[in-house]
């Protein structure tokens, strides 16, 4: 018997992106990898579908018209991804216009990814009794009756319990030792499991969802007003039901108190997926949803792709926060991953935010996604805002980093014992310096930006490629001696500025620099929440879900920088941080205030978040947005081109550019700034009809003889400077 194998071969080329036969002795199911040689290569396979046939091999080549090698070898016995996951693949490829072994890769952890360099899979021994009658000294009886309470237990554990005992159970047969998955490496953070009774509105919300036929809801909620609460309910009736749940969250590390809650309530059902676990951590946790011995899953934007098998309800909290798209190829919005898998199990999709992105609102006021506004904090309480003007109170005198009215406030809060966020979107001392004779700025050699100087490493560092070096003597733009002159501060120079200013007072900052290290998120959080510091200083990564009881005051500094950006979406950003800093302060019984430090205190992003107001900043926004004809008003594709040789791209993306047409605007082609030494040129499609758009592109590049060796496609952009 003969078995014909379709796999797709690991290979990144975009003209390689269809399956290739061969021949098997044995029966390979749809999803397993397989060893083949490709060309003079020996490469991964995914078997894509296995053909059972009574022909010869010759017969089959004379029938298919061409040369047939055997498999190498099949890697996995049972196939690792589900067919619905397998399905899913291959339409996220057709809406990302990317290859679909890239696909599957994204949807692995790596150990199981279809690649050739294969982590190993960690093993351990484990022990448990024999069937065998022994006769055993007494300690030797305890060990056995150790194993006999325990098995079965790691060979590990039982050595630490008896380490004169343990070798000799094995040796006279009392004992088994067998290999196992290593597993349980992912430790979770227990909190205490009180469930409150729930608000009047909550109940509301809590009915309007369970009654409801509607697959998809936005709940649009200012931060406090128990939307996490909301979370849980639906996933305990969903597992009463014997159904599995999904909550996607931003970035764990910045939401420990999120597992914590999570898994005060659902204790050992629970699986964490994120970026920071290692490549063995991550394949315990997909073996522990495969073999449903997790439940319920707390995890970021890749925690969408685990093999659930039957899922009861899907939430999605902070829906609009960038880290829910990948950057990389396939560019996929994790939102849509979830859109798709709550149609298939046929479960709902919970999508919540206090600041939701323009484009889930407009469908949420169009009755696409099921609106539920959640509008009072459980608290009742709203923190006051207080905005200063920068140039006005620069003028008077004040300091350029804390004004006179933020410091007053943070003096009162120390004498208080109440605690203080502070908040500065940039990381380092001095953001940027400039030689004194010529007035240029030290850039990156690889990349087109501006080098902030770091006092702690006393380097130069570009925050984009991570590139660092000593300040030069000599001016590589004019070779003059005169020196650098520095300009802007980071999170750095504010600190130490705190530091004279409030020498009693005790700081934590948190920012890339601050927490290289695996767990230093959840290490200076923990202190914070211990009361170990009052002020607690740091860049975004501080503004989300966080949730201390003691903070009356957040400050944001240099709040609107974010409208200097050439982005689309730099408005809405700004906001979003704006508003999210508010959402920090006055979460217990305390009143909370909030300043806002800005260079235009007029501009509507600023003054509806001083007011709170997400629907007039929405029908702002969506002015401008209509008069740019942006999304949500249309939908955009960005085409980059990127070469190591700077005209390489330019002319590739002309050329690119030429040939294409179709019911959409093209724009381009745009000069981007090198970033690790590509430089990059882009294209950009603007259409109503996305799918058009899509299908024209798709066939334009399948019969075009341009080279898209460099090209990297982008289906809805989050962002595009
Ligand atoms: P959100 O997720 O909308 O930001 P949370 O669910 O975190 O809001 O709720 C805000 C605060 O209110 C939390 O400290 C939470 O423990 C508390 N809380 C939520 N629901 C209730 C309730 N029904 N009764 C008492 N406290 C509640
Ligand atoms: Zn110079
Ligand atoms: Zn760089």
């Amino acid at each position: 018997m003969m078995y014909i194998l379709e796999c797709w071969i690991e290979h990144p080329v975009r003209s390689l992106d269809r399956t290739f036969t061969y021949l098997s002795e044995t029966e390979v199911k749809r999803g397993c990898r397989v060893q083949v040689v490709f060309g003079v290569k020996t490469l991964i396979g995914f078997v894509d579908s296995c053909t059972q046939t009574d022909e010869t091999p010759a017969e089959i080549e004379t029938r298919l018209g061409m040369k047939l090698r055997f498999i190498e070898s099949a890697v996995d016995e049972e196939p690792l991804i589900t067919d619905e996951l397998y399905e899913m693949a291959l339409a996220m490829k057709e809406a990302t216009l990317s290859t679909s072994i890239s696909c599957f890769s994204a949807m692995l952890p790596a150990k199981i990814k279809p690649a050739t360099s294969k982590h190993k899979i960690v093993q351990e021994t484990w022990v448990k009794l024999s069937d065998r009658e022994v006769t055993l000294t007494p300690r030797q009886l305890q060990a056995w009756t150790y194993v006999k309470d325990h098995a079965p237990l790691r060979y590990s554990d039982l050595r630490k319990e008896f380490p004169n005992q343990a070798r000799a159970l094995v040796t006279n047969g009392a004992i088994e030792l067998f290999d196992c998955e290593k597993k349980g490496s992912v430790h979770i953070e227990r909190g205490t499991a009180e469930k409150p009774v729930l608000s009047e509105l909550q109940e509301k919300v809590l009915k309007e969802i369970n009654e409801s036929n509607d697959t998809v809801y936005l709940i649009h909620g200012v931060t406090g007003s128990g939307k996490t609460e909301i979370y849980l309910r639906l996933a305990e009736k969903a597992l009463d039901e014997g159904k599995q749940v999904l909550i996607l969250v931003p970035e764990i590390a910045l939401t420990p108190q999120m597992i914590e809650r999570v898994s005060a309530r659902f204790k050992d059902q629970l699986a964490i997926y994120h970026s920071g676990l290692n490549a063995q951590e991550k394949y315990e946790q997909y073996r522990m949803v495969m073999n449903n011995e997790a439940q319920v899953v707390v995890g970021t934007r890749s925690a969408v792709f685990l093999p659930f098998a039957d899922l009861g309800v899907i939430v999605m909290d902070e829906e609009h926060d960038p880290s829910y798209k990948q950057d990389s190829q396939p560019s996929y919005h994790c939102r849509d991953a979830a859109l798709y898998r709550a149609g298939y199990h046929h479960c709902k999709l919970i999508l919540a935010s206090a600041t939701p992105t323009l484009e889930s609102y407009a469908r949420g006021l169009k009755n696409v996604y099921h609106l539920i506004t959640m509008s009072e904090r459980i608290n009742k309480t709203m923190p006051e805002v207080h905005v200063v003007p920068m140039k006005d109170s620069i003028r008077k005198g004040e300091s350029y980093m804390i004004s006179d009215l933020l410091k007053d406030r943070i003096k009162d809060r120390l004498e208080k014992k109440e605690q203080v966020i502070l908040l500065l979107n940039r990381r380092g001392y001095h953001a940027r310096i400039k030689c004194r004779s010529c007035q240029e700025v030290i850039r990156c050699p690889h990349c087109d930006l501006a080098m902030s100087w770091h006092r702690d490493t006393g380097l130069l560092k570009c925050h984009t490629c991570n590139h660092e070096m000593k300040v030069m003597k000599v001016c590589p733009y004019c070779g003059s001696t005169a020196g650098f002159a520095t300009y802007g501060f980071g999170t750095e120079k504010l600190e130490h500025e705190l530091l004279k200013m409030f020498p009693e007072a005790r700081l934590l900052r948190m920012d890339a620099d601050t927490t290289v290290r695996k767990n230093s998120h959840e290490k200076i959080l923990k202190a914070f929440a211990e009361h170990k510091a009052d002020i607690l200083l740091g860049t975004q990564m501080i503004a989300k879900g966080l949730d201390f009881a003691d903070v009356t005051l957040v400050g944001i500094i240099n709040g609107d920088d974010g409208l200097a950006r050439t982005d689309f979406r730099s408005c809405e950003t700004t906001f979003d941080l704006l508003m999210q800093a508010c959402g920090r302060s006055g979460r217990g019984d305390k009143e909370g205030e909030v300043i806002f430090q800005v260079y235009d205190p007029d501009h509507y992003a600023v003054t509806s978040a001083l007011r709170q107001d997400y629907e007039s900043f929405f029908a702002n926004e969506m002015r401008f947005r209509h008069a740019g004809q942006y999304p949500p008003y249309t939908y955009m594709i960005s085409l980059t081109f990127c070469s190591l040789k700077e005209d390489e791209s330019k002319r590739t993306a002309e050329q690119f550019m030429s040939g294409l047409s179709g019911d959409f605007k093209i724009i381009g082609v745009i000069t981007l700034l090198k970033i690790h030494d590509q430089y990059r040129s882009r294209i950009i499609l603007k259409g109503k009809n996305l799918d058009l758009m899509r299908q024209t592109l798709r066939e334009y590049m399948e019969s075009s003889k341009i080279s898209l060796k460099g090209l990297r496609i982008d289906v809805n952009p989050m962002y595009l400077d």
